[in-house]
Order: structure tokens, then sequence, then C-alpha cells
């Protein structure tokens, strides 16, 4: 099935990373994006070495590596300030580091600048109006009119994806937890080579994403959902962060700019049943999107990429291919969203206590087996 063409929905991390993975195999590959300015915020993401793994099969190492800044243990402190616990990370791979924190407009960089290269085509400012599948073929009516037909459509279009409303529409909503995360960049100063964690029921966390630049996540409750206005979000990250853990008093005066706060509800969704029908799959949030309390939501968007490109290019037909790719991903992906979401629950205390530490080392040891 090599010389399929596949049209990818999404130019985000899941849809970047299937299009370079269907290029290394031999695709030909279209990527539509919604964003005309194909835009991505300005905070960071940690991942494990399992994504570094992943990242090395597609060929992004050097360069992902590169963008970011590798680590090798997280320090725990208590709400307090008080250090308790170094907890290193174990080496899944020789030479590889166990961890990367990486600015999100790095990796979109990293990725983008691939899949262009790799051959791929991306078009900006387009969605899929209506996606009709014959059984020979899918035939795709775009935003702009045009129409394109293709053996084959990824959905990667994240939590509330339109690929998964058209070909599933009584699957399950994305769930709010009651939980919200607050994030901000800072300079990073030469003793932050780890991420730092204040646990309790305000999370805060440390995380270096470069040589130069690091930034802060804040968990809070956000009862009800609410909306923030852009104006005064600075003000409200500052309010949540009253009383802090005295070595973070004086980043807490710097977070001043209201355009630069990221404020994200927590969300998450699995679904149960099928991940495709027909010549159509979904791939990364679009089929199972997670909290990011085990760092790992981007992770299985990559890790499904490889898996996807890996089967579609040995398999006889789609339907076999399709089955193959969600076999293999189906419990690693449920673990990691269920495990997820319990620390969050647990956090919130509107689920039973969980050890995020233990979690955490589970986390470690499922992800770190091959996928
Ligand atoms: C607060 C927070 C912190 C996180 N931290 C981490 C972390 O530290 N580590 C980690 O691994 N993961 C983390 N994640 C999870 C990670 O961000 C997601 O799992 C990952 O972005 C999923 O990639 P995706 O490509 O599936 O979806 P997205 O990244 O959402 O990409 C979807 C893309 O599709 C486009 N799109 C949407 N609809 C359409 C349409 N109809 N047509 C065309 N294009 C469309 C969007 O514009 C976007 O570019 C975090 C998530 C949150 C909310």
């Amino acid at each position: 099935m090599n010389s399929a063409s596949v049209l990818v929905i999404g130019g985000g991390i899941g849809g970047l990373t299937a299009a370079i993975a269907l290029r290394q195999k031999g695709f030909a590959v279209d990527v539509i994006e919604k964003d005309p300015d194909w835009a991505v915020y300005g905070v960071g993401i940690l991942q494990q070495a399992n994504v570094v793994r992943a990242m090395a099969q597609l060929g992004l190492f050097e360069d992902y590596v590169g963008a970011g800044f590798g680590f090798d243990a997280v320090e725990i402190f208590a709400p307090t300030g008080q250090h308790m616990a170094t907890i290193k990370s174990p080496r899944v791979i020789e030479n590889y580091p166990p961890n990367i924190g990486i600015g999100r407009r790095a990796l979109h960089k990293v990725l983008g600048d691939r899949t262009i290269a790799a051959g791929a085509k991306v078009r900006l400012g387009i969605t899929a109006e209506r996606l009709d599948d014959d059984g020979a073929g899918v035939t795709v009516t775009f935003s702009d009119g045009t129409t394109g037909r293709y053996d084959l459509v990824v959905g990667a279009d994240g939590l509330y994806s339109k690929t998964r409303t058209q070909i599933f529409p009584d699957a399950p909503k994305p769930e709010f937890t009651g939980q919200a995360v607050w994030r901000y960049n800072f300079a990073r100063p030469p003793e932050i080579v780890n991420l730092h964690n204040y646990v309790g029921q305000r999370g805060i966390g440390l995380a270096p994403l470069s040589q130069t630049l690091m930034y802060m996540f804040l968990t809070t409750p956000e009862p009800g959902n609410p909306r923030f206005e852009r104006k005064g979000l600075a003000a409200a990250m500052q309010a949540r962060l009253a009383d802090p853990p005295p070595a973070l008093a004086p980043l807490v005066t710097q977070i001043t700019d209201d355009a630069e706060v990221v404020y994200k509800p927590l969300e998450w969704l699995f679904l149960e049943g099928a991940w495709h029908k027909g010549r159509v799959v979904l791939l990364g949030d679009a089929v199972h999107a997670t909290t990011p309390h085990l760092g790992q939501g981007a992770g299985m968007a990559i890790e499904d990429s490889v898996v996807l490109a890996d089967e579609l290019a040995r398999a006889a037909s789609p339907e076999q291919a399709f089955l193959a790719y969600r076999e293999r991903r189906f419990a690693r992906c449920k673990f990691l969203v269920e495990a997820s979401r319990s620390v969050c629950y647990s956090q919130l205390g509107t689920g039973p206590h969980v050890d995020h530490a233990q979690v955490t080392r589970e986390m470690l040891a499922l992800t770190a087996q091959p996928i």
C-alpha cells in the first residue's frame, strides 16, 4: 500500500509526525491545517524517553534534542518549598536523555520544517467539509470549494476533532475535569536543570525548555469551568500564586504580560470503540486526549504516527492496518488517559488518593516497552 495517497487533517504534533512517518514509508501525503497562520502558543512541553525514541525512529533525534533541553531527574518540593526528593529518571536507551523539555514553537518548527522537506504538501486555512468514502477511496470536499480524492484520511485534528464527529457522530465528547493549568515563560536561571515539582492541591512546576528558557505551570481547581478574558490573565495567575514557596516569589512578580499567560481547562477523552471507519482513521487527541499529569499526551500522538505508518506499510488493506494500529495502541493509551485522570481527581479531592510518584513509575515502566 506504500504508493497510497493520504490526507492528514490537522497540522499539529500528531498530524505532522504522521505526515513525516508516512512520507518515510513512501506514501503521498497532503496535510490541511485550519489555522491560516499555523500558530502555536509559546509555552513548553515535557516528554520522556519513549518519545525521544519515537522521534529517533522518525529521523528527528538531533533536531528535536537540539531544540530542547535534556534532563535527568524530577526534584520534588513540599508546598512550603522544602526539598523532599530527587527522582532520577531511568535511561531507557543508552545515550538518549530520559526527559526533554521543549518549547511548543520550537517543536512545531522542527516538525513543520521536516514535513515540508519530506515532500508532504501543506495547505493552511483549509478544513475538510465532507468526507465521502465509497469503499475504493475518499472524496474530500474542502472548505475552499475544491475537492480531492485520497486512498486514506487521517484525522489528527485534536480534542475537538471534526473528523471524529463526521465518522462517529455519537462518540463521547471531551469531559472537563474541574482543574485547569496556567503557564508562563521565564528566562532560565542556571540552577534549573531538572523539572522542579511543588506538590499539593495547587501543583506548581518549573521546567527547563532550552539554554535560555524555562516555563512555569500551575494547576488549580476551577469549578464550573470559568472563561477568562485575556485582559487580566496575568493578575488572575498571580492571585492563584498568593503565598508562593519562597524560591518562587521573585518569579510570581514577573507574571505581568496578559498576552503571555496560557490558560487551559483540563479535559479528557478516550474512544473505547473503533478508531477508524472505512478509510478514515483517527490519531492523537482526536481519539485519546489525556490531562498532562504524566506528560504523555503528545508522546502518544507521536507514537501513534510511527505505529500507523508501520502498519499501513505492511498491511494488505486499510482495514487490516487500522485494526492492527488500534490493537498496538489501545492498552497503552487507555492506561495513560486513566492514570493521568486519576492523579488529577486525586489532586482535586474528587477521586481516591493516588500516589503520583508511584503512577509515574508505572507510566515509565509501561512506556519503556517497545511500541
Ligand atoms: C495544559 C496542557 C499541557 C500539556 N503538556 C504536555 C506535556 O508536557 N507533554 C505531552 O506529551 N503532552 C502534553 N499535553 C498534551 C498535548 O498537547 C496533546 O496531546 C497534543 O498536542 C496532541 O496533538 P494532536 O496533534 O493530536 O492535537 P493538536 O495539538 O490539538 O493539533 C491539532 C491540529 O489540528 C488543527 N485542526 C483542528 N481542527 C481542524 C480541522 N477541522 N481541519 C484542519 N485542521 C484542524 C488544529 O489547528 C491543530 O493544529 C498537554 C496538554 C495540555 C492541555
